[in-house]
């Protein structure tokens, strides 16, 4: 006899959505799925990362109530430091509402965890649980919680995350010798430059030290037309981050306009807050009565805003054939399996791409940077492979 039918390690986006997804299908008990995280919400709350969350995970998580304050993001705009060429995406001409929406990580944490607990799910916090043992197949999965407790499951899900260097290393690592430094700034456009001043306009500037993500954000009171309120990932060294972040807010406010070209002045700046970068990646999803998924499964660079976009289609993928699974979770071993293959190309091809983005737009060489421009005019002046392109990012790769 198991303690519940289904065991979540982690009550991150992905573990949180898994959940709610589960408990909305009619074949598991709500009260028979359980979830533990290590810390309490309000640390999650807390966290300061921005998410660009694409609009087919934005219809995907409608059900677990999507904040209604989120920013849509309506244009993209992708230019190079130094280079002319230069694209801007729209959702006009794929003929959605967004591209894709902005929201602040806490936000998200909080929607997710009120949604799921009301659906009758427990979620018990702070609880450690511990790595799951490499044991032979057995008719449950025992977990191991720090405290000494144990409890057993017919499915572990671990979607314990972390970010690139807390975590033990995969079966593929890229160490991009980079780190983020994640801020919100407040921008003033002014002549010109105001035709940039609409809401909902995303930058990405590829600059020689690293990518730029500028991702606009819902101003709650704001009564002056020309400034917005943008969220920063500013991508470069360990030696430039560890500068910027110890730097008087002048010299910052400068640097970041001079590698814009000056098309806003900076007004304003919360506290700043670095990660390292890089790509963890994991081969295979199934370890016996465990599943992997979200940033357990694989941690990408955040040049393209993939990762949590990835990880709750992996999430909402495993949700969806344990609901058709026709026997109960005693026998789950050919569900597992079509899990991970399902999931494989999707995966790399994510994966793959953010990869080669970031090789591709950190790089100094002269023949690359012609490359690249060349790559961006091509793709500003022809809409089909824009479209190809952007339908790729906002609803994953299919086979
Ligand atoms: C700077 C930056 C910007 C990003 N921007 C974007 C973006 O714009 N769009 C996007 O799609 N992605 C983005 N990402 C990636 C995104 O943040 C992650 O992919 C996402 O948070 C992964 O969610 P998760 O639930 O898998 O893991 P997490 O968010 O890491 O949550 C894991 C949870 O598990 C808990 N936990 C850990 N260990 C244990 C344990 N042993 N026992 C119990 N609980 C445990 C933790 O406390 C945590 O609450 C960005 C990442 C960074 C670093």
């Amino acid at each position: 006899m198991v303690d519940y039918e289904v065991a979540v390690v982690g009550a991150g986006p992905v573990g949180l959505a898994f959940a709610g997804w589960l408990a909305q299908q009619e074949s598991i008990k709500p009260e028979q799925i359980a979830v533990f995280d290590s810390k309490p919400l309000a640390v999650a709350q807390n966290d300061p990362r921005v998410l660009a969350i694409s609009e087919s995970t934005r219809q995907s998580l409608l059900p677990l109530g999507f904040p209604a304050h989120a920013q849509a993001i309506t244009q993209i705009h992708v230019s190079e430091k130094g280079r002319l060429g230069q694209v801007r995406m729209s959702s006009q001409e794929l003929g959605l509402e967004a591209l894709g929406w902005t929201l602040r990580y806490g936000d998200l944490m909080t929607c997710l965890a009120h949604s799921v607990q009301s659906l009758g799910v427990q979620i018990f916090r702070p609880k450690v649980v511990l790595p799951p043992q490499s044991q032979p197949l057995r008719a449950y999965e025992q977990l191991q919680l720090e405290d000494g407790s144990t409890l057993k499951a017919y499915l572990r899900v671990d979607a314990e995350g972390g970010v690139y260097g807390q975590q033990e290393q995969r079966d593929v690592v890229v160490d991009y010798s980079q780190y983020a430094l994640v801020s919100e700034v407040k921008l003033r456009f002014d002549g010109l430059s105001q035709g940039f001043m609409s809401g909902g306009l995303a930058f990405e500037r590829f600059c020689p030290s690293g990518p730029l993500a500028l991702l606009p954000l819902m101003e709650t009171h704001s009564n002056c037309a020309s400034t917005a309120s943008y969220s920063l990932v500013w991508c470069a060294s360990h030696e430039i981050i560890q500068r910027l972040s110890q730097v008087s807010e002048d010299e910052f406010f400068a640097e970041l306009e001079a590698l814009f070209s000056r098309r806003f002045r900076v007004i304003q700046m919360k506290s700043r807050q670095t990660f390292r970068l890089g790509l963890n990646y994991r081969q295979n999803l199934i370890k016996g009565r465990c599943v992997y998924s979200g940033n357990a499964a694989q941690i990408l660079h955040p040049v393209a805003g993939q990762g949590l976009n990835l990880g709750l289609r992996d999430a909402y993928v495993l949700a969806s054939l344990l609901s058709n699974t026709s026997n109960s979770l005693v026998n789950l071993q050919d569900t597992l399996a079509q899990f991970n293959l399902t999931r494989k190309f999707d995966r790399q091809a994510v994966a793959r791409a953010s990869d080669l983005l970031v090789r591709l737009f950190s790089n100094e060489n002269k023949f690359l940077g012609c490359g690249r421009q060349a790559a961006l005019c091509v793709m500003e002046s022809l809409p089909w492979l824009r479209r190809q392109f952007a339908q790729a990012m906002l609803f994953g790769f299919k086979t």
